[in-house]
């Protein structure tokens, strides 16, 4: 893809802020609310983040509270079919709320609304729904809702899906000392069972500048934590006009000043290489944890899922990663039940997880995606042998995780305080630099700092303690 056409021109971003002027003017001086509900992964609560920029600019006070909100905006995930029913369903449910509140408005954006299936679905069953956009119109928000709002019509975009990269647009954060930073969109990977590559379009690189810059802008901030995304962020700097690789920007990033730490996400291992993993080992501000979707443990149906290495060569890149980290935390995505998955197969990535010993595991039964090549396989699985396997498939990482969380006990760890615990409100939790979560007592000031704390017990996903004294 030529850049000139890849990169929305300052103009256009331009002529938004102009819409948003608008918009601000239309609404006038009565204090309005605006909801982003998001589902699905950090990439969309990144573009969340932009959303909700706009709408504050637009004169909007972010809330979380349906209630209160005069604009409610769903940005949708497709990447399962529990994902996209979980937002029709909330989708649904705002109905209600609108038949209350008739000057409520209903948007819903991302990837499910991307495919044109989903689009006329919600043009013709959710009449409630002001307006729609794909994942390559997210910029142009603004001028959607503006138009929505003179002409009183129902707005409809969805644009091609090649893909686009917009700068400038301003981003309403909703953690103040953990940021999202996309350094690239997109994937042109065609895993075989994956929708990404088709609501999201081709891989496109931001400016290692842009980059850079929105970094240092964090650093004066006083974030903690910086988290990098891209569907493949190595092959982040290929389409570049001066291409660099992804282990490049790394080591540039690192040498932004200021106490933060790096991560980034995600990694497929058929690009992951060992300057990469060098660069890791030298800078101690990314973290030491590595997300490496294997998705099975079989060849034949890595094979199968397109997914271009074999399981000798991820485990190779696991055996360099602890030869230069010994101490680094592992991670991974599976998918069970591909189409085709025989017992041994599955067997095969039971193996994988006793050879590996992953400290955490994100697994998925097989879900059906239209428009992708698996869907179209014949040999799809029961879904009550896809289930038995889910279970089995728990049931080992579960004793793995609960093994390399007791040896944590007697430990100090530093944890980065995120809040209060959800299930117990007298105490804190947050994670350490590997991502284990811990809960511990201590004063709110700590939270959105780093905290010293003894472990004293472990659970299969969290650790307990207390602030350690030193
Ligand atoms: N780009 C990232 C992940 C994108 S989707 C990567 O390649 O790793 C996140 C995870 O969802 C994938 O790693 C995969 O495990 C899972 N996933 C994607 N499509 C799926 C499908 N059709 N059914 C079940 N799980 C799926
Ligand atoms: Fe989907 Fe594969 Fe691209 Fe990841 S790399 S987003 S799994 S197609």
């Amino acid at each position: 893809m030529e850049r000139s056409k890849v990169v929305i021109s300052k103009e256009q971003i331009a002529l938004q802020y102009e819409y948003m002027g608008k918009v601000r003017a239309l609404l006038g001086q009565e204090e309005r609310y605006a909801l982003v509900r998001t589902y699905g992964c950090q990439q969309n609560e990144a573009d969340s983040e932009r959303l909700a920029g706009m709408l504050h600019e637009m004169g909007y006070s972010i809330t979380e509270d349906e209630k209160k909100a005069d604009l409610i905006l769903v940005n949708t995930c497709a990447v399962r079919e529990h994902a996209e029913l979980k937002a029709l369903s909330i989708t649904g449910q705002f109905k209600h709320l609108k038949e209350k509140k008739k000057s409520l408005l209903i948007g819903i954006c991302g990837c499910m609304v991307s495919q044109e299936h989903r689009k006329e679905d919600i043009k013709h069953k959710y009449p409630y729904v002001d307006f729609l956009f794909g994942t390559a119109m997210l910029y142009r928000m603004p001028e959607i809702l503006y138009t929505r709002l003179v002409k009183q019509k129902r707005q409809f975009f969805l644009d091609d899906n090649s893909g686009n990269i917009a700068e400038g647009l301003p981003v309403y954060r909703m953690n103040e000392f953990k940021a999202w930073v996309s350094i690239m969109y997109g994937c042109n990977n065609f895993c075989s069972y994956c929708v990404v590559p088709y609501v999201r379009g081709r891989e496109r690189s931001r400016d290692p500048e842009e980059i850079l810059q929105e970094v240092k802008a964090l650093a004066e901030q006083g974030y903690k934590e910086i988290t990098l995304l891209g569907q493949n962020v190595n092959s982040y700097g290929k389409d570049l006009e001066e291409p660099m690789t992804f282990a490049q920007l790394l080591e540039r990033i690192c040498q932004v000043e200021g106490e933060f730490t790096v991560r980034f996400m995600t990694s497929h291992p058929k690009d992951a290489t060992r300057e990469l993993i060098d660069v890791m080992a030298q800078n101690p501000k990314i973290a030491r944890a590595f997300h490496l979707p294997l998705q099975s443990g079989s060849n034949r149906v890595l094979q199968r899922m397109n997914r271009k290495y074999t399981t000798e060569r991820y485990l190779e890149l696991v055996d360099y990663m602890r030869e230069k980290m010994p101490d680094i935390a592992l991670t991974t995505d599976i998918i069970v039940a591909f189409p085709g998955e025989s017992e041994e197969d599955f067997e095969g990535t039971l193996e994988m997880l006793r050879r590996v010993e992953y400290d955490n595991i994100y697994s998925f039964i097989y879900s059906k995606r239209k428009g992708t090549p698996a869907a179209d396989y014949p040999d799809q699985i029961d879904p009550s042998v896809a289930s038995d396997r889910f279970a089995r498939m728990i049931a080992c990482q579960q004793e793995i995780s609960a093994r390399k969380n007791k040896d944590y006990t007697g430990e100090v760890l530093q944890v980065l305080v995120e809040g209060y615990s959800k299930t117990d409100k007298t105490k804190l939790t947050g994670r350490t630099e590997k991502n284990r979560l811990v809960h511990f007592e201590g004063p709110e000031e700590l939270i959105g700092q780093h905290a010293a704390v003894l472990i004293k017990r472990s659970e299969t996903y969290a650790l307990f303690g207390e602030l350690a004294q030193l």
